[in-house]
């Protein structure tokens, strides 16, 4: 045995990993899934939602936060197992509204999902509902507390990845909820991170809402055109309208994105976008072709440098454009016009 590694059995076979690896995660590396509420692969762990509990030595133990020891054994599945899960779902969903016929988030949900992987119809316990009224006057993001399970996915979102720490847990025992601090409405970065990690329909965008769940669209994989750091985004599209605007794990930009990413994509369905080059005429703005619009800022140019040499002239590029659309509009100002005056607004 090398002294970083341990052997662990996990429902019968064997596997060797790095010391302080969790039984989850080593679980995970040998394609067996156990499922979880709480636990997102790119944040910090939390131990909050019990779901993903195992048998280790008789003893139910949460697989999130149990570190493999040398020799364990570790059994993910079993009629004992599955009980308590079953068991910790209906305790879930003994306060949680049934909403799911109208919820946004209905067929994307990790928690209807796990209702109906344990045929929770009405959960058998039955206690007290929390009842909140939303209250949100940011334009953004939906917040339905009734349906929050306190997963806490959202907090460490907003603080380990945003770096902003915009909401946390407020209150005790039954009374926590996920809150701005003072229960102001939220006043954030809205970059939705929180949106993209929440298991449930708690948090949703406003934009996309009542337009189309997600089993409902088409997607269209692109990249954000707002600046040149080129997030990877999926629009979600219903008769031709971008909805909502994600982004997947796998990419790049790890599936963050930024407020403009993230929520400003309504200038693609606008009726005001410019489709075609507009030439201004006896002082109005009249649509040309393309050919006749550069035929005419060439002829414009040529006549500038004629009268009063190239460095008449300056080029302003994007961060909108590409790397490779700014490189070749350089080439053009530096060979074809003759200037070195080139700038760029991404050096404001
Ligand atoms: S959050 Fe999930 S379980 Fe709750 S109402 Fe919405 S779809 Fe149903
Ligand atoms: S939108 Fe971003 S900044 Fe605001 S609460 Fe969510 S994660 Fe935090
Ligand atoms: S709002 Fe969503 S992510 Fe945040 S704690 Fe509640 S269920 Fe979890």
């Amino acid at each position: 045995m090398k002294h970083d590694m341990v052997t662990i059995t996990i429902d019968g076979r064997k596997t060797s990993v790095p010391v302080g690896t969790t039984i989850l995660a080593a679980a995970q590396q040998m394609g067996i899934h156990i499922p979880v509420l709480c636990h997102h692969p790119k944040l910090t762990v939390t131990g909050a939602c019990r779901v993903c509990i195992v048998e280790i030595g008789g003893q139910p133990v949460t697989s999130c936060t149990a570190v493999a020891e040398e020799g364990m054994e570790v059994t993910t599945a079993s009629p004992y197992i599955e009980g308590l899960r079953r068991d910790i779902v209906d305790l879930i969903l003994s306060d949680h509204p049934y909403d799911c016929m109208v919820c946004e988030r209905a067929g994307d949900c990790e928690l209807q999902e796990l209702a109906y992987k344990y045929s929770i119809r009405q959960p058998v316990f039955q206690g007290e509902r929390r009842i909140y009224t939303k209250r949100d006057g940011n334009p953004f993001i939906e917040r339905d507390m009734e349906k929050c399970i306190l997963c806490g996915r959202c907090v460490k979102v907003c603080d380990e990845v945003q770096g902003v720490g915009a909401i946390d847990y407020a209150y005790k025992g039954f009374e926590t909820k996920i809150c701005p601090p003072f229960e102001r409405d939220l006043d954030c970065e809205f970059c939705g991170q929180c949106i993209a990690v929440c298991p449930t329909g708690a948090l949703v965008s406003k934009p996309s809402l009542g337009k189309g769940r997600k089993r409902n669209v088409n997607t269209v994989e692109t990249v954000c055109p707002y600046c040149g750091c080129g997030c990877n985004i999926t629009y979600d599209v219903v008769k031709n309208e971008v909805i909502r605007a994600r982004s997947r794990q796998d990419t790049i930009n790890e599936g963050w994105l930024c407020v403009k990413g993230k929520f400003g994509f309504s200038f693609i369905n606008s009726p005001d976008r410019l489709t075609t080059p507009l030439i201004r005429k006896d002082g109005k703005l009249v649509p040309a072709g393309w050919d006749e619009a550069l035929d005419l800022i060439g002829e414009r140019l040529r006549k500038i440098r004629a009268a009063d040499g190239p460095d008449a002239i300056a080029g302003l590029s994007s961060a909108r454009c590409t790397n490779e659309e700014n490189y070749l509009f350089q080439k053009l100002m530096r060979a074809g016009v003759g200037t070195n005056n080139v700038d760029h607004c991404a050096r404001y």
